[in-house]
């Protein structure tokens, strides 16, 4: 369903909304917005909403800083929450075009569009994700601000109902489900304060605007039961990390161009060789799905997140898991992305990579029968499988020797990223941490 500019205008007036907000991301996947009141609405649908995109992270140009907010009328929605004062707010997600109008390169949404064009010119019509986001709850303290107090020392699938977790969890499907979301799957999750909600795939750039949406959500629901969500990959060292599973299918005239009925694993070899451009990749893609310096302390043995470039069909192990399924969710799972990633970015970065695959019609390796982790060096290196980039430094220089996923992204996304994980990797490196003073102060 399409949604114009008049079905918004109805919509402000029935919902009595005062305020408009207009959000887009950032390199890093931040949320990022500007509102500004419902006087301003025709400014608004009529893209005339202007702002200084020179202190916007992975935007900087200051020589060309002035940029012009598009909205997609069909993310349109009335926040589930008012502010103190009872106002309404609605919202919508928004494209940053320059002020000649072009797109701008260092949207990362504009540059998921870019790759989605390319996968409709090879004849596509749809890539389709589902996303499993899991994040921690921790409680709030009475300044406000997080503490590392879990809520709950529950565990996978407890229904321990009369936690604050639960609770929590409940209230955010509710808030997801009251603006249009279709939740499919909410459970405790291995970590004590470990959650994940699971809502129903859709083509990709729907998808990435959507899991933006349930981040905002479920920080804002937390709150109002006292606590702190987040989406860090690994919050407690020694317990579960956060995965992001990214569960991915090709539409082609209206079927999932993934399945077929007579191929083994009932996967076609489109869906073959997309995983083969996933794998041949992985490295690469490692810096965009796990982008941050805490994303590699989750990249280990021991917590059902992968560390090796394989895949399997039952295992959860390996980097790409083949769910059993029917014909329509036919699709492979890649493991090891964590909620960290900038959605629109990760999603460019698999695509080329699939796309590619398919134009080289290689096929993958054989899949891996037994835990990876159980194998000797030697036997993985007879089937062939590499290990994913063990730090953010590595996985950074794995990028910087792909250029198919340097091209994902395209020239500006791709300097900005580098500038921007280089210098947080050298920030680390100057730290001192705890760990270290434990260790060396007697020496
Ligand atoms: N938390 C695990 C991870 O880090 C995933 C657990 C699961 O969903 N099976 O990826
Ligand atoms: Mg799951
Ligand atoms: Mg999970
Ligand atoms: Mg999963």
């Amino acid at each position: 369903k399409t949604v114009t500019a008049d079905d918004i205008r109805k919509s402000v007036k029935e919902n009595n909304v005062h305020f408009l907000r207009l959000s887009f991301t950032d390199i890093n996947g931040t949320l990022k917005a500007v509102e500004v009141p419902i006087s301003q609405l025709d400014e608004v649908l009529t893209n005339n909403i202007r702002f200084d995109g020179s202190s916007i992270d992975g935007f900087v140009r200051i020589e060309e800083s002035d940029m012009v907010l598009y909205p997609d009328f069909s993310s349109w929605m009335v926040l589930p929450w008012t502010d103190k004062t009872g106002s309404k707010i609605g919202r919508l997600t928004c494209s940053v075009h320059k002020t000649n109008g072009e797109p701008f390169e260092g949207d990362p949404r504009n540059n998921l569009k870019r790759v989605l064009k390319q996968m409709h010119e090879m004849g596509f019509s749809d890539f389709d994700i589902g996303f499993e986001a899991e994040f921690h709850l921790f409680k709030l303290g009475e300044d406000g601000n997080w503490t590392t107090q879990v809520p709950d020392h529950a565990s996978y699938f407890d229904m321990t109902s009369s936690d604050e977790g639960a609770e929590c969890r409940r209230d955010i499907v509710e808030t997801l489900e009251s603006i249009g979301f279709e939740v499919e799957a909410a459970h405790h999750e291995v970590g004590a304060g470990q959650q994940e909600i699971d809502f129903r795939f859709d083509d990709a750039l729907t998808t990435a605007d959507r899991v933006q949406t349930f981040k905002m959500v479920v920080r804002q629901v937390a709150r109002k039961h006292g606590l702190f969500a987040t989406f860090m990959a690994k919050p407690i060292e020694g317990e579960a990390g956060n995965g992001m599973h990214t569960n991915m299918s090709l539409f082609k005239d209206g079927k999932n161009a993934f399945y077929s009925k007579d191929g083994e694993y009932h996967l076609s070899n489109t869906a073959l060789y997309f995983l083969n451009g996933i794998l041949e990749h992985a490295r690469a893609i490692t810096a965009v799905a796990n982008p941050t310096v805490n994303s590699y302390k989750r990249l280990i043995p021991g917590f059902e997140a992968p560390v090796y470039i394989s895949w399997a069909t039952k295992n959860r192990s390996p980097l790409v898991r083949i769910p059993d399924a029917e014909e329509i969710n036919t699709r492979l799972e890649m493991r090891s992305a964590d909620p960290t990633a900038n959605p629109y970015l990760l999603l460019a970065a698999c695509l080329t990579a699939g796309l590619q695959g398919i134009k080289e019609q290689k096929m993958p390796m054989k899949p891996v029968t037994s835990n990876v982790f159980e194998m000797t060096e030697e036997e993985r290196a007879k089937h062939g499988i590499k290990p994913l980039p063990s730090t953010l430094h590595n996985a950074i220089k794995a990028f910087k020797a792909d250029k198919l996923i340097e091209d994902a992204l395209g020239e500006h996304l791709t300097k900005s990223f580098i500038e921007s994980k280089e210098l947080e990797w050298s920030k680390y490196t100057q730290s001192v941490s705890d760990w270290e003073r434990n260790r060396y102060m007697g020496y």
